[in-house]
């Protein structure tokens, strides 16, 4: 109880926050791509507007500066001041007649002038041209200025400048005008070009930019937001899988197969392979825990049994005091015995950590197993057909060669009838090293010989009991085998005996 109420206590918090980070990575990413984008077009619109403005302002300076240049040449041969008299025929000679005696802010004649000669040749409708004479007061204008206009401050170089009038950017441009015949300042021209062409330029261009940069920001920001989706959501689905596997180790949930050739697609595959082994570990563990508790349970009942028929009466009877007594070491012997085969098992699992560059000649550990074989049970005939090549190499430690061999040919004895012969038979073939232990015993049916391997299993268990047997043996041998890139199977006939094969590759170095 105590640990399941810590577990729910760990996962609830863990859940929410799991679930936090995953809604802002999304965020995140795309607010990223989209304030990337806003910068580069705000940089890029600035860098185009103000390429496209200066191009427009000179190009509008230089006409204007015309204009003064045009006007000035026109005017500087009048001697003395400058009069609409004077003024208007040398600007528009055809109009001039015409004009004679008229205020000079009269608009359709000023249009009309403006229309006329040199400046008709200027044609531009947008720059307002004045003429003042030197107190400054208005003697001609082709726009609508009236009388009170003010001149502007006039800069010694006739420099033009740029003002802001109503939001809108005009160019202003204002020149002293000295006669040439005697070099008396006679007036002042002013031009002002309301730039109306380049505001409007600028104004649309202003639109376009905003309009392309808002409908950039949210495509990009829809594309970044599709692409980020399609690698944040199998992340999610991943950490709604863990979650539910760590909720419930025995959960089938498992994320969908995919087709994706990228990184999450292995990603994906990889994790949906560690759920798989881990549950199978689980699984393996759990089953290894009950095995070893029901194999454990009889022996303990066994040797209870007998303190408690030693504590009743066998204190008084020597016949039973010595029969509880050796019964209860045979089950403790036995109990050890399966506590190091259990030992045996657990370590043959960790093999590649532990001697990885072990190598062991063949030959050698075969002959000396079988000659303390031969030794030990000096009732069996064991036969060795030894072909292998001299100094047959193999990729494994010897004692884990040795005890593979033990295990088969003890099984191969403890398994044999009335023949009591055992044949071993090494070879080398193409690329491996093969080894056959043969008995002439009890044999082991088809369907059985599919179990074998399993831990605990035993044909007959109570006949195997009697031997000793715990239904490790063979499933040591197969681990031990295995972790070496080896190979372990079982040819058999109920009643006739059985053949166990090992496979091990041959080392490189020893082949041919
Ligand atoms: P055990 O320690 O009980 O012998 P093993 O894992 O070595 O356990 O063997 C599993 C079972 O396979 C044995 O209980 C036995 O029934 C059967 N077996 C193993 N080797 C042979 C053999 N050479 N002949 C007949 N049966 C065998």
């Amino acid at each position: 109880m105590k640990m399941m109420n810590k577990t729910k206590m760990k996962k609830k918090p863990n859940k929410n926050k799991k679930e936090t980070k995953q809604a802002s990575l999304t965020f995140k990413w795309v607010s990223a791509v989209a304030a990337v984008i806003t910068v580069s077009f705000v940089i890029f619109s600035i860098i185009i507007y103000s390429v496209v403005k200066r191009q427009l302002v000179e190009q509008e300076a230089r006409l204007t500066s015309n204009v003064v240049q045009t006007f000035n040449n026109r005017l500087d041969n009048i001697p003395d001041t400058l009069e609409i008299s004077n003024v208007v025929p040398r600007l528009s000679p055809n109009t001039g007649r015409l004009l004679a005696g008229k205020a000079s802010n009269d608009n359709d004649d000023s249009r009309q002038v403006f229309n006329d000669d040199v400046l008709a040749s200027l044609a531009n409708r947008e720059m307002r041209v004045t003429i003042f004479d030197p107190t400054g007061s208005v003697v001609f204008s082709n726009g609508n200025s009236d009388s009170s206009m003010k001149m502007p401050k006039i800069s010694k170089n006739g420099q033009q400048t740029i003002i802001n009038k109503d939001h809108q950017l005009h160019l202003v441009a204002a020149q002293p005008i000295h006669s040439e015949i005697n070099n008396k300042l006679i007036g002042y021209i002013v031009v002002d070009n309301s730039l109306s062409r380049l505001n409007d330029v600028l104004h649309s261009l202003r639109l376009w930019m905003t309009t392309i940069s808002i409908v950039g920001i949210i495509l990009f920001s829809l594309f970044a937001f599709l692409i980020v989706n399609n690698v944040v959501k199998p992340i999610k689905q991943m950490s709604k899988i863990s979650r539910a596997v760590n909720n419930d180790p025995n959960s089938q949930d498992r994320m969908p197969v995919t087709r994706r050739h990228d990184e999450l697609g292995e990603l994906i595959q990889n994790f949906n392979q560690m759920l798989d082994r881990m549950q199978a570990y689980i699984q393996q563990q759990k089953q290894f825990v009950g095995d070893v508790s029901h194999e454990l349970r009889t022996p303990v009942a066994v040797v209870q049994g007998h303190l408690n028929l030693l504590e009743r009466w066998g204190k008084d009877d020597p016949e039973v005091l010595e029969e509880s007594i050796q019964a209860s070491l045979q089950e403790i012997n036995r109990m050890k015995h399966l506590i190091q085969e259990m030992l045996d098992l657990t370590r043959a699992e960790q093999i590649d950590v532990q001697f990885p560059n072990e190598v062991t000649n063949v030959n050698e550990v075969l002959s000396r197993t079988i000659n303390d074989m031969r030794m030990i049970h000096q009732d069996f005939v064991i036969t060795y057909n030894d072909a292998l090549k001299p100094n047959t190499m193999i990729k494994m430690y010897r004692n884990h060669l040795e005890q593979v061999l033990i295990i088969l040919m003890d099984n191969a004895m403890k398994y044999s009838t009335d023949r009591k012969e055992l044949i071993v038979d090494a070879s080398t073939e193409k690329d491996k090293v093969e080894i056959i232990v043969q008995d002439f015993g009890e044999g082991i049916s088809h369907e059985e010989q599919k179990k074998i391997f399993n831990r605990f299993y035993r044909v007959d268990k109570a006949r195997t009991r009697e031997k000793g047997g715990n239904g490790l043996g063979l499933s040591i041998a197969q681990k031990l085998v295995e972790s070496y890139h080896g190979k372990i199977s079982v040819i058999s006939e109920l009643g006739s005996g059985s053949k166990f094969k090992l496979e091990f590759p041959l080392l490189k170095d020893e082949k041919n």
